[in-house]
């Protein structure tokens, strides 16, 4: 008897290399394609969650392995009952797996077949992570879609060091993927639920790596695709390459990705980029940038960034920008944002964030809408030339 899936994907309109669908997951459809705001320590940085699930309405976050393992830890989060309990949200979550965030401690770790050694940011304690903790933490965190352990090459490292690092996160995707089926087997998983005619276990998603090499690019998606996953990434992008390489990787193995599974690009990137990627073929996103650059005084707009700590502002009545609808640009202006953000005000990181979040996903809207109408060349070329008519 085939098994039932963890998680359903359906496309429903292709134009070109552009995909509109519809994710099922245990806890809920989502339509793609789809930007999941950041949720690093179990917190969409600097808004609540109320706002996420009503305005923003947000089907799915992310949560990261890395520092819910390290703080509270596994103990708390098992013990309230898994993540979605904990903090307190029922639709989706995926979690990553850590990798990223141990690779990004440069020369604080130290990698091994088995595993990655590192001293943690938070007490200096020594921790080891491997594909099998990694499952296990990301089964006790219950989220709806675990990321596979993987290795992160440099930007800039040499063929032969991305190939060892490919081969090394092909490896550790395999140990991923026994690890995670050997857990929903013992019942692992704190997020288990029967919904939407799903299985009710986790979803394992396999990454693809090989920097801005094509070929390991294309030998990491075939090694990936043979073990088998339920969705793909591609990992190890907007890491310090070219733009034009990370354009040049997706525009190449997007469209070789299964086509009747989700495709993922992590960790990319602004609105432009997203909508390019949307263009060669990708399914999902995630980024800080919204959360991060609202707290730094940075607003995304249809026409370009804006820094609104700049002096142009101090009288300017105009809502951040004039063709968003979110609830910071119905009610204040540019003028009174800079006047929190440079007193030093919360709330200017809240409504900056606000906004930014609402931006993202409204462009995510106009995306799907665009596919499905068969505009999305028109709504690509527009959305570029608003940017960069008054962008800084
Ligand atoms: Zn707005």
């Amino acid at each position: 008897m085939p098994k039932t899936p963890s998680i359903k994907f359906e496309i429903d309109a292709q134009q070109d290399e552009a995909r509109a669908g519809v994710l099922t997951t245990r806890r809920g459809k989502i339509e793609t394609p789809v930007f999941m705001p950041v949720g690093t320590a179990g917190t969409v940085k600097g808004i609540r969650f109320e706002e996420l699930e009503s305005e923003l309405d947000a089907k799915i976050i992310l949560g990261n392995t890395y520092h819910l393992w390290l703080r509270p830890g596994i103990d708390v989060i098992r013990s309230a009952g898994g993540l979605h309990r904990f903090i307190s949200w029922d639709r989706a979550l995926l979690t990553d797996s850590g990798g990223f965030q141990v690779w990004s401690l440069g020369a604080l770790r130290k990698i091994s077949e088995e595993g990655t050694e590192f001293r943690s940011h938070v007490d200096g304690s020594l921790r080891f992570l491997s594909p099998e903790v990694s499952m296990e933490v990301q089964a006790a965190l219950g989220s709806d879609i675990v990321m596979a352990f993987d290795e992160c090459a440099p930007g800039e490292a040499s063929h032969e060091e991305t190939e060892r690092s490919m081969n090394l996160t092909a490896r550790w995707a395999k140990r991923s993927k026994d690890a995670f089926d050997r857990l929903q087997s013992e019942g692992a998983d704190t997020g288990r639920v029967e919904a939407q005619g799903l299985s009710g276990t986790q979803a394992l998603f396999g990454i693809v790596q090989g920097a801005g090499h094509l070929n390991l690019r294309r030998n990491s998606l075939e090694q990936t695709v043979n073990i088998g996953f339920d969705g793909y990434a591609i990992g190890g992008l907007s890491v310090g390459e070219e733009k034009s390489v990370m354009f040049e990787v997706i525009e190449d193995i997007a469209p070789r990705m299964p086509k009747d599974a989700p495709r993922y690009l992590m960790g990319v990137g602004t609105p432009e980029d997203l909508v390019e990627a949307v263009g060669r073929g990708v399914d999902m996103f995630d980024c800080v940038l919204p959360t991060r650059n609202g707290r730094t005084g940075q607003a995304f707009t249809s026409r370009g960034k804006l820094n609104i700590k700049n002096a142009q502002f101090i009288n300017d009545t105009r809502p951040l920008d004039e063709s968003c609808g979110c609830s910071v640009c119905r009610r204040h202006s540019r003028a009174y944002l800079r006047h929190l953000y440079v007193t030093g005000e919360m709330l200017a990181s809240i409504l900056l964030t606000h906004h930014n979040l609402a931006f993202f996903l409204d462009t995510m809207r106009g995306v799907r809408q665009a596919i499905r109408s068969g505009d999305f060349p028109k709504f690509r070329r527009e959305f570029t030339e608003r940017l960069k008519a008054n962008g800084e």
